[in-house]
């Protein structure tokens, strides 16, 4: 298998410590293919959906981690989406030029970091915290929350390019699972690897060569691709949302409605016929009665 497109999860047979290195370059060039994102946004949007495929690597149910940066500066949204079938989707909202900044002065004030599970059968479970942009990355805000709100020692590398997007996650597990001294041992060595080796070497060697003197077990690689979980009956139901009075005006001022998803462009057109079908009334005939 190759490389790139693959999540690969890996344990110590000697440390409290479990892994995972993720590589994506076909699923990156698919958001990419889709906006001309200005550089600053490119990286930090690479950075959020490498995290997002190594934070759901170990999810125990079916569902979605999604991963939003909320803004009112330069950056308006940054959002991605990995579900638990290893698929990914990728989309922003910006204003104008983007400095060169960390992702916290890219927002402005009051922005916000927001990190969701949503489980695929109860919406109602679905669980959200809130991320401190305290750091000047993607990888070491996440850090910072892993360890303060839920306790759990996490490193996480990540580096992107043009070409493909990557990352290593080191999590400690409880102790009394080998050497208890593992974790530090672990996390020094995991700071030693470089954006480089991240992006171009495959996990195996790379694996191999940062923790040469360790037992490593490698779980089968996975492949990660871009999906995007549009469709049109989902469309139909945000336009019920809005109300047929609503649609209805569009329609007489457009002739259709048409819908195109952020994350893949994707458009979606209704006309008088879909609308009616869709609300079950005339539509057109609504409004001109209320215009009376
Ligand atoms: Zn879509």
């Amino acid at each position: 298998m190759s490389q790139h497109d693959t999540l690969q999860r890996f344990l110590f047979d000697g440390a409290p410590v479990r892994g995972a290195l993720v590589n994506l370059e076909g699923a990156w060039q698919q958001v990419l293919a889709r906006r001309e994102y200005p550089r600053p946004l490119k990286t930090v949007l690479g950075e959020m959906m490498a995290a997002a495929v190594l934070l759901a690597a170990n999810l125990k149910f079916d569902g979605t981690l999604i991963l939003q940066l909320h803004g009112t500066g330069a950056l308006r949204l940054a959002v991605v989406e990995c579900n638990h079938d290893r698929t990914v989707r990728a989309t922003a909202k910006w204003e104008g030029d983007l400095p060169d900044l960390p992702p916290a002065g890219l927002l402005g004030e009051g922005g916000r970091f927001v990190m969701t599970l949503e489980p695929k059968l109860d919406k109602a479970q679905t669980w959200q915290g809130i991320v401190d942009l305290e750091g000047d990355s993607v990888g070491a805000m996440l850090e910072n929350y892993m360890r303060r709100s839920e306790q759990l020692d996490t490193r996480l590398i990540l580096a992107g390019t043009d070409h493909n997007v990557a990352g290593m996650l080191l999590q400690r597990l409880p102790d009394g699972h080998g050497d208890p001294d593992g974790w530090n041992r672990m996390s020094t060595l995991a700071s030693t690897l470089t954006g480089a080796e991240l992006l171009e070497l495959p996990a195996l060697t790379l694996l191999g060569r940062l923790f040469a003197e360790e037992t490593v077990q490698v779980f089968d690689a996975e492949a990660v691709g871009f999906a995007c979980t549009c469709s049109r009956e989902r469309v139909g139901d945000m336009l019920k949302m809005l109300g047929g009075q609503e649609v209805g005006e569009v329609l007489l001022e457009q002739g259709s409605v048409e819908i195109a998803c952020d994350f893949c462009n994707q458009r979606y057109v209704f006309d008088e016929d879909d609308a009616n079908e869709l609300f079950q009334f005339d539509v057109l005939a609504a409004v001109r009665e209320a215009r009376h």
